[in-house]
């Protein structure tokens, strides 16, 4: 058939520098990737790989690991070869890692503009090896590591302060004829990092990685990356993100994924459009769509399932979802592409739901 249009947008990308991040490209007309950062010790190969495997199988797209030892600095060339996807190895300190981590195949490092004046005479000798390699930096500041000269001019972590002390470690690289990085400016107030961005924006074409530090519990910190990332994405900024959550990284990557699917900057998969009851509901509502949501969970089509609480809205809204619900008098009525096509008991109704889902999904791969 014909091929559908691409969903609407809420603004063109802006355009940036295209790098590499191992087989993720990042910036340019790429599409907007997704990070996080294992939580298991780098020098436990095993943990560390298996928890690589969890969030690859989650849809993340480039994962980070600390190296904050030499240990950890040992481990990296076995989690490197038996990733499947990119791996950044997080430095702050020490440029021995960073030599390290390039050579034991890392797709990137992250250095941490606060401390690389203690090895700046030794950024000349980074920046070649990197791009021997082809290897790239992330610049990533920081509102709790940022340089003292700055906190000093500023006063504080302001969104100025951060893309000073950004563009000054990307001169450094630049000095060298080195360009293939991108940029954070995080910090833990939306407000702040958003204000950040927009500014770093203004000043370079470089990609950006985008993210609030130390976002909190995962309904906090989902909250405030969703807003901080909703605004910039909205505007066009941002080239990859990473969800920063107190909770398994795994639900870092679902959060990632959902917001970029929200924007339509990646194609949305399952969504479950619930209805948020009341008064007229004639069903638990909520029991119900976490019974769907839960029983389709890693559905890999496209689909669209209303689960309502009555009959009042709720054939209207049905009708618009590829397959829906709407209960009433201890019945529900499954839609399907806005036809009743069964009515069942509620007792029925998930796994009536259930079925008919893995139906239209083995068609929809089918075609
Ligand atoms: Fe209330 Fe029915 Fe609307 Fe649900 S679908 S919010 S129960 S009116």
């Amino acid at each position: 058939g014909m091929p559908a249009a691409p969903p609407p947008v809420l603004a063109e990308r802006r355009k940036t520098r295209q790098i590499r991040v191992g087989k993720v490209l990042v910036g340019g007309d790429a599409p907007v990737s997704v990070q996080s950062m294992t939580t298991t010790p780098t020098t436990d190969i095993n943990a560390t790989l298996q928890q690589i495997a969890e969030l690859t199988a989650t849809g993340c797209d480039i994962v980070r690991v600390a190296v904050p030892s030499q240990d950890d600095a040992d481990a990296l060339p076995a989690i490197a070869a038996k990733s499947q996807i990119p791996v950044i190895a997080d430095i702050h300190f020490q440029p021995k890692y960073v030599f390290a981590a390039i050579e034991a195949g890392c797709a990137a490092v992250r250095v941490n503009p606060g401390n690389i004046r203690k090895f700046d005479d030794q950024v000349k000798e980074i920046a070649r090896t990197a791009a021997d390699a082809g290897v790239s930096i992330r610049i990533g500041v920081n509102a709790g590591s940022l340089d003292p000269r700055l906190l000093q001019k500023y006063g504080k972590p302001t969104p100025e302060a951060l893309v000073e002390s950004a563009l000054w470690e990307a001169s450094l690289f630049e000095e060298h004829g080195f360009h293939d990085f991108k940029i954070s400016v995080k910090h833990h107030d939306p407000v702040v990092m958003v204000r950040a961005y927009e500014l770093l924006s203004e000043q370079c074409d470089y990609p950006l990685h985008l993210g609030v530090t130390e976002a909190g519990p995962a309904f906090q910190g989902t909250i405030k990356s969703s807003v901080a990332f909703g605004a910039l994405l909205s505007k066009g900024i941002g080239d990859t993100i990473r969800v920063s959550l107190s909770a398994p990284p795994a639900e870092e990557v679902k959060v990632g994924i959902k917001i970029l699917e929200s924007l339509n900057l990646r194609p949305r998969k399952l969504e479950i459009v619930s209805c948020p009851s009341c008064g007229r509901a004639q069903v638990d509502v909520y029991k119900l769509a976490e019974e769907v949501t839960a029983g389709l969970e890693g559905m890999e089509v496209p689909l669209r399932v209303a689960v309502m609480g009555c009959v009042v809205n709720g054939p209207g809204e049905a009708r618009e979802a590829d397959l829906g619900v709407a209960s009433g008098n201890g019945k529900g009525q499954i839609f399907v592409k806005g036809e009743v096509v069964r009515t069942v008991p509620e007792s029925e109704i998930v796994e009536t739901l259930i079925d008919e889902a893995m139906r239209i999904g083995e068609e929809l791969k089918g075609a």
